[in-house]
């Protein structure tokens, strides 16, 4: 019997649920923990699933009214911590299985925050500057009681970035009355934004593969990566790879990639994206591929930095990579997870390998408490030892336990919010 309460919109059979597959996850983990049913089944349901209407005036006059959600999935830890998505594939099911993930992502870095996630329905790239600056002002004022510094922390995900933070916590501040700059992080460097924020996931992807490689006996020297997106994350990552020594064979964006044997000069392709409207179509020296080809290309290194469910049983037998890392949420599903694993293929879980986001938002918000502000090198040291340490322990409970890096993974994270719940007990 399903655990989940959610009044969810159902999905089509053939589609990959993404709150069902977070939810086996979660039972896979607790089993393995033979964690109490009672705990379990609050852990399978979020504290609170908020949906408001947008009402937003478009340039044209014409008045269109979009669904914004947030759902909040823990708090046990601390408060709810999570990003806001602009993607035309928002649903409320994604966001509460986005929400669930953010709970044990942070569980498993040690940092004090429960899970949350929000999201959009829009494609970003069919609104004006303007018209998104009013979508993010009524969104977070139609969110106003449900968030706040010590309450529920939104952050940049696909499709925002540092400007939208900026515009939800001049809303939030302009509503309560003064200044709050721990409403959000992510934020400009202007407003208490902290430094590395921007780099900070990609930063923490190449330190975890760098780890594995290093669990491998090799080093990042000469490695092929083949990358899949070329956004904040995945051009953030292919750089510091890149700097590293790797060699980039491939990246893609929504609409197709590059590839070629000798490797991507990353900046030059960095410089070429921003002059011709983030397009890296017709790059010199390399040649077109399709986003399906980049995955199944020859490699050592396989990133998946797009969406989620992208290595499925389809596709999962093409697969050459011996590492998979996943930068975005979800990119391999459960069933595909269980073919790598079983052919040897180290599988780095995005609650360990994107975590590098939020280990920074944490830092940015311990600055901003503090009012005491760190250069980067010291914000990229301490990011830095809170990913070792998790990769370590996740290598380490996967040895003990004799479980895939993902179970060990997800049993660490479950395992200290169940502890956390089991030690505050229920009320009343
Ligand atoms: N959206 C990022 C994530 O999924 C960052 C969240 C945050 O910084 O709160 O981890």
């Amino acid at each position: 019997m399903s655990n989940s309460l959610l009044p969810l919109e159902s999905p089509s059979p053939a589609h990959i649920c993404p709150f069902d597959q977070a939810c086996s996850y979660l039972e896979a983990a607790a089993k393995e923990l033979k964690l109490d049913p009672g705990l379990l089944a609050i852990l399978s349901n979020p504290r609170k699933v908020i949906t408001v209407s947008i009402p937003v005036k478009r340039d044209n006059g014409e008045i269109q009214v979009l669904a914004g959600h947030r759902v909040q999935h823990s708090d046990i830890l601390g408060p709810y911590k999570g990003g806001t998505r602009y993607h035309p594939a928002v649903t409320l099911r994604e966001v509460s299985a986005l929400a669930m993930l953010m709970t044990w992502k942070c569980a498993l870095l040690g940092i004090p925050y429960g899970g949350a996630k929000g999201g959009i329905a829009i494609d970003p790239k069919s609104y004006s500057v303007n018209e998104l600056e009013r979508i993010t002002r009524r969104y977070t004022s139609e969110l106003i009681k449900d968030i706040g510094p010590s309450v529920d922390i939104p952050a940049p995900d696909m499709g925002t970035s540092a400007r939208e933070m900026a515009w939800m916590m001049d809303t939030y501040s302009v509503n309560v009355g003064h200044a709050v700059p721990g409403i959000v992080t992510g934020k400009p460097l202007s407003i208490g934004g902290s430094r590395g924020r921007e780099m900070a996931t990609g930063r923490g992807v190449m330190i975890i593969v760098r780890e594995a490689l290093h669990s491998r006996g090799k080093s990042l020297v000469g490695v092929r990566v083949a990358i899949q997106g070329f956004g904040n994350v995945g051009a953030a990552a292919a750089l510091l790879l890149y700097q590293a020594g790797a060699k980039v064979i491939a990246v893609s964006t929504g609409s197709g990639g590059i590839y070629a044997e000798a490797g991507i000069d990353i900046p030059a392709l960095k410089a070429y994206a921003l002059q011709n409207r983030k397009s890296i179509a017709n790059f010199p020296q390399a040649v077109a591929i399709s986003n399906a080809e980049l995955l199944t290309l020859p490699c050592d290194v396989l990133i998946p930095a797009a969406l989620e469910n992208q290595i499925t049983e389809k596709n999962v037998d093409l697969v050459q990579a011996e590492i998979v890392a996943e930068a975005a949420n979800g990119p391999v599903t459960l069933v595909a997870n269980q073919s790598l694993e079983a052919r040897g293929v180290t599988v780095l879980p995005d609650i360990l390998a994107n975590a590098g986001g939020v280990v920074v938002s944490y830092l940015e918000w311990v600055q901003g408490l503090s009012y005491v502000f760190w250069d980067e090198e010291r914000v990229n040291r301490e990011m830095e030892q809170l990913m070792v340490q998790a990769y370590r322990q996740v290598m380490e409970q996967s040895k003990v336990r004799g479980i895939s890096s993902r179970l060990a993974a997800y049993t660490l994270g479950v395992g200290r919010v169940g502890q956390a719940l089991t030690d505050r007990g229920l009320y009343p």
